[in-house]
């Protein structure tokens, strides 16, 4: 299932066959489609659009190039409709210093006037910006400050990632920029840019931004994908962008259309978060949500929070049996790997963990177990010997060099755990077939530091993994 999170089907392009886009739409998959306005009359019509047509959703909002038309009137009009069903965001609005068909002033004024309805109505945002980067982040990061509670509440409690407040469509920036919004709680979307001959930097965001922060959009009817560029486009062309994004990603299709799906489902509270999954596919690979339950609490871990890896729910309810486990992986040589993980510790239920490996191993399969490297403690034994021959590859998290660092990362005793982690992958190393060490890309983590240390002293594999 794909969301369209930005077409104007509402545009004078759709008058003749409006409906058949639609159901060309669901019939390709895309079963959810934004429609931003543009300025008074089109948000009417994106409301009239959306309230009759299912899987239809709304933006109300003046486009930077109508701002000069936005008088304190339309202004509040807009504030009138923006509580009205159906409406999920302000949009699209932001600036257009290329075209300048408005006045720059009056642009900014309208743009900080609608940031300002949002944030007083909670809704998030859909942002246009072309030319304009440096003032329209500038705009947006006064109305995060000056409204401190902004979507606080679509954010889970005790999650670490910042509230959704809002997406940065057809994004221009550089991935060094996409992150930075990430990390002020704005996604970006690429339309079929990231398919033409010369994508300018969206390739790059599609490439090197966590599939997390990014959202799908087609901007009908504008800038169809390649092989159908130059022609009206319309929503059914989405997976076409998909695609081009997941093979940026390495991802799959599925992965990607799930991932940013979920994304929407954040953002503008549509679609669905998903049920809990004991087991989760991503690319090829099979893992195993064994527990939610960790004897760590990592800064960076949000377990206690949405518990979402890339659109699969973990949060469950009640841990599988090992039984359940192996029903639900079916033929484990279908799978690159079946990796224990989850976001819970998987040595706390080393038992069944050994059950389920066994079996995979018995039946074809390869096994990974991710984990912090704890399982000697968590066992009150050497658990690595028993893991020999029934798990293939393992990934332990180092997170810092520096033992009380790593106390601090994890929330817990680093002069204890710091040393019986390093066991671990020592022993790893000795015993099983690959081993990883792995840190999470924080500034204060000294990345080379921690590099030496995997690859001198303790021979393993180093990989850092981004922090959000
Ligand atoms: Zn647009």
């Amino acid at each position: 299932m794909f969301i369209d999170t930005h077409a104007h089907l509402t545009s004078r392009e759709f008058d003749a066959d409006r409906g058949e886009v639609i159901r060309r739409a669901r019939d390709a998959g895309v079963t959810l489609i934004v429609n931003p306005g543009t300025d008074l009359e089109d948000s009417r019509r994106a409301v009239e659009l959306a309230q009759k047509e299912e899987g239809m959703y709304a933006c109300v909002g003046v486009h930077p190039h109508e701002a000069a038309g936005a008088g304190d009137e339309a202004l509040r009009a807009i504030e009138d409709l923006c509580t009205a069903r159906r409406v999920v965001a302000i949009g699209e609005i932001g600036l257009d210093f290329h075209y300048d068909l408005s006045p720059r002033d009056e642009q900014e004024r309208a743009f900080a006037a609608q940031l300002g309805i949002a944030a007083r109505n909670d809704l998030p945002v859909v942002i246009h910006t072309r030319e304009a980067t440096e003032e329209t982040v500038r705009l947006v990061r006064e109305a995060v400050a000056a409204y401190p509670r902004w979507r606080t509440a679509a954010a889970s409690p005790g999650g670490r990632f910042p509230a959704p407040k809002g997406v940065f469509h057809c994004f221009p920036g550089t991935p060094a920029l996409a992150w930075e919004l990430a990390g002020l709680g704005f996604a970006v979307s690429l339309p079929g840019i990231v398919t033409f001959k010369n994508p300018g930097s969206a390739l790059d965001v599609a490439r090197e931004v966590s599939a997390e922060h990014l959202l799908l959009e087609t901007d009908s009817p504008y800038l169809a994908p390649v092989p159908h560029r130059g022609t009206r486009n319309e929503p059914a062309r989405l997976p076409i962008i998909a695609q081009k994004i997941a093979e940026a990603q390495h991802l799959s299709v599925e992965d990607i259309a799930r991932t940013t799906a979920y994304g929407a489902y954040r953002l503008f509270g549509i679609g669905s978060p998903g049920a809990p999954s004991i087991v989760y596919r991503l690319r090829n690979s099979l893992y195993i949500n064994l527990t939610i339950r960790c004897n760590a609490d990592c800064v960076f871990c949000d377990r206690k929070g949405e518990a979402v890896i890339k659109g699969h729910n973990l949060r469950i309810e009640r841990e599988p049996e090992a039984a359940e486990v192996i029903a639900a992986i079916g033929d484990p040589a279908a799978f690159d790997e079946i990796v224990f993980c989850g976001y819970g510790e998987p040595t706390i239920r080393l038992e069944a963990m050994k059950e389920v490996a066994s079996w995979v191993k018995a039946h074809g399969g390869r096994t990974r177990l991710n984990t912090d490297g704890h399982g000697n403690v968590i066992n009150k034994r050497n658990i690595v010997p028993e893991l020999a021959g029934c798990i293939d590859a393992v990934s332990i998290s180092l997170n810092s060099t520096d033992p009380v660092q790593y106390g601090e990362l994890m929330r817990l005793d680093g002069s204890r755990f710091f040393p019986a982690m390093v066991e671990f992958a020592r022993e790893a190393v000795r015993l099983l077939p690959r081993v990883t060490m792995t840190i999470v890309d924080l500034n204060e983590v000294d990345r080379e530091r921690a590099r030496r240390f995997v690859e001198e002293e303790i021979g393993a594999t180093f990989y850092t993994r981004p922090f959000f």
